[in-house]
Order: C-alpha cells, then structure tokens, then sequence
C-alpha cells in the first residue's frame, strides 16, 4: 500500500481488554456495506439500521436507548434542540385541515411556529387553559389530530391534568404529546400516563451544564416512532454524536442533581413566601400553587426551577436589587449548575388568562452552596421591603 493510500486507512487495533465504564464517540457521515448488493438492500435496514451518519451512530443510539430506558419509551427521537423536538412532534402528525391544541402556558416559540408556520399551510391551533382538565373534550372536533401539553406551564407553573386530558383525547382518537422539560423522566413519566409524545429540552437538566442544545422525543409506538424519524429524514435534521457523548456524560449524575436542586428551591420557596415584595411564590409544594394537586398526585418530586410574583411596588426596586447579585447569574435556559433568576413577564406570551403584566422571577437553583445562594435572595427582598418602608414613612 503507497503512503498516500495508507493515510488514509487507519491500521485496526485490538479491542480485547479494553473495558471502560464510558460510551465511545462514534463520529461518522458515511457508512460503508460489505458489497453491491447490501448497499442496494440499505433502505430495508429500517429507521433503526446505521444507513448514514445524520440518521444515527452507536453513540446517539446509545443516549436515545438511555432516555427510552427512563421515559418508558419503546423509541426516542434525538433532535438538534428542544423546540425542534417540539415542531417535529407537530411536523410529523398535523396536515392541512387539521388541528392541534396548545396550553396558553405552552413555551413561547411553539404558539409562534402556529401562528406563523402552521397556519400559513392550512393547520390551526387552539389555545386552551392549561388548568381545563377533562374539560377539554369541549374543544376536540372531528378536525383535531394532536393536543400538547406543557406541565408545569412555562413561567407560570401550572400542573396540568395530564391523565384526564389524554382520557379526553383517547375518546376522540386524538394524538398527545407533553413536554416533560421541567421534571424530567425521573420525576414524571408522560408515557406511563398514556401520552402518546413525551418530549424534553435535553438542554436543561440532562445536558445539565448549560453548554448543549439538543431535544428528544420519546414513543411507545414504533408506528408513531417511523413518521418521527422519517419527518426528521426529509427535512435533515440529526445530532451530533460528540453533543450526545457530553449530554450521556450530564445524565450519569442528573439524580444527584435533581434531589440536591429539588430539595434546596423548596425550602428557598416556603421560606421567600413571606418576605417584603413577594405577591405569590409558584412552587409545586405550596398549595396554592396552580395544579398542586395534579403535581402531588402524578410527580414524584420537584425539580429546581420555580417562580416568584412581585408586587408592583417591588417592582420599582428591582434592578436596584438584582443589581447586588453575587452568586445567581441573570439568564434564561435554566437546569444547569449554575443558579439563574430571570426578571420577566409573560405579557404577550398569554391570551386567555389575565394579570398578564405581573413582574416575576424565575429562579433556577445551581449547584452553589445554599448559603451564598440565600445571602442573595435576602439581599433582594431586603431591598424591597427597605424601599417599601421608607415609602411609608414620608
Ligand atoms: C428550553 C425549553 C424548550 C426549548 O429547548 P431548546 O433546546 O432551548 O430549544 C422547550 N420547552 C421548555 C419547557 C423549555 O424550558
């Protein structure tokens, strides 16, 4: 063999002995066949075979038979982020005519794909209150494919009534799908509820680093599970195994995580309801918070991101109080180690529900110690109620 041949083939090393506890990255476009005619038969290897890198590699394989493994999944779908997660879910089921309805909590950009790529091709979308429950069969006609469902709602932490819900759509032979983002598999289990699409933003707490985007789509049926990957085929959307080898690295301590997180946003929140400033903490554990029911009956716990309602007043003093932060960053994409608030509302992101202009902050608890996490939440609500004292004085 000439060197500019032998370059190019690697010589084969022995894999005897070489036992680890890590999953390899397997990097790959092309994938080659032992003649003509395994290459002419390689479309019947099905959505499982190795055909092309973009479709699959022993790497993505192995995280999606992971999460498939914790969602009670037959099948997951790995896609390049969350919301593709979500639209391929819509891409994969909706045709024009049809209809799916969305929680008014749903995550913003899913209500924008409806409202300027469905629509625009004959799909429409409903938009219900995510606390409607068994309701919901009001709103299904013969033209509704798919109801989503997003528990808890993004901000605003309402739990849904996932069971009755899909109780609903099963008497219609309407597809489901929930977006599991919040909780993860270890906490609540969609499929085992009869959900038919249990999607996560793999980007947060099983990336859990904030350095990867990247979504999944978990099935139990394989036939649901074939239009995903061949919708996903036809418009070229993979992932890459070097990401998937960083998030099978994040999910090996996702159980740690969680409990540590979990356990700290709870007593952060039970202890920050009665400061100066707070109108409402929206934590699963308080039971006003919207859905607690739901929660405490389908979830197994509580991850680490909840949301605090000021008041008006407050809300004055705000950038004076995240302005003394030293430990919370401020952000959005929460579920990493470190610990995030985000000053928001969630005006123009809602239709049905009101007090749509309320300040909130959403707090996403990190890895730092409680106590230096604490001295800054203090020193907010410390803010606001000097703020508010010194307004009552004068
Ligand atoms: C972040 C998030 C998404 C989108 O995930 P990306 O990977 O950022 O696209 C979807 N749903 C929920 C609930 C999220 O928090």
């Amino acid at each position: 063999m000439k060197d500019l041949t032998r370059v190019v083939h690697h010589p084969m090393v022995s894999l005897k002995g070489f036992d680890t506890l890590t999953v390899p990255t397997y990097r790959a476009s092309s994938i080659i066949f032992d003649d003509a005619q395994a290459y002419a038969n390689r479309k019947h290897r099905g959505p499982d075979g190795y055909t092309y890198g973009l479709h699959g590699t022993p790497t993505t394989k192995t995280l999606e038979a992971q999460i498939s493994a914790l969602e009670h999944a037959e099948r997951t779908v790995l896609l390049p982020s969350g919301q593709a997660a979500i639209t391929i879910v819509f891409l994969a089921v909706l045709e024009p005519g049809d209809k799916v309805l969305i929680p008014d909590t749903v995550y913003p950009p899913v209500r924008i794909f409806c409202a300027q790529y469905l629509a625009a091709r004959g799909i429409d979308h409903v938009v219900y209150d995510p606390l409607i429950g068994g309701d919901i069969a009001e709103l299904i006609d013969d033209r509704t494919r798919l109801i989503w469902t997003e528990s808890p709602g993004s901000t605003t932490m309402e739990f849904q009534d996932v069971p009755a819900i899909v109780a609903a759509a099963k008497a219609r032979s309407v597809l489901t799908g929930c977006d599991n983002t919040w909780a993860t598999p270890l906490l609540f289990k969609p499929l085992d509820h009869g959900v038919d699409f249990s999607m996560q933003a793999l980007s947060k707490y099983v990336g859990g680093h904030s350095d990867i985007l990247m979504g999944a789509v978990s099935v139990k049926d394989i036939d649901l599970y074939t239009r995903l990957k061949d919708t996903g085929r036809m418009i070229g959307m993979g992932v890459s195994p070097d990401d998937c080898s960083m998030v099978l690295r994040g999910i090996e301590t996702i159980g740690v995580r969680l409990a540590h997180v979990g356990q700290v946003a709870e007593e952060f929140a039970g202890r920050i309801v009665d400061l100066p400033g707070v109108r409402q903490v929206l934590h699963p554990s308080l039971s006003d918070c919207p859905g607690h029911e739901s929660w405490r009956r389908d979830f197994s716990g509580a991850s680490g991101v909840f949301t605090i309602i000021i008041t008006a007043e407050a809300e004055a003093d705000l950038a004076k109080a995240l302005g003394q932060l030293k430990t919370f960053a401020i952000g959005s994409s929460w579920g990493g180690t470190r610990s995030l608030i985000a000053p928001m509302s969630v005006e123009g992101d809602r239709t049905l529900r009101d007090s749509k202009s309320d300040m909130m902050l959403r707090v996403s608890i990190g890895l730092e110690h409680p106590d230096d996490l604490w001295a800054d939440l203090a020193a907010i609500f410390d803010t606001f109620g000097s703020a508010s004292a010194s307004g009552a004085s004068d």
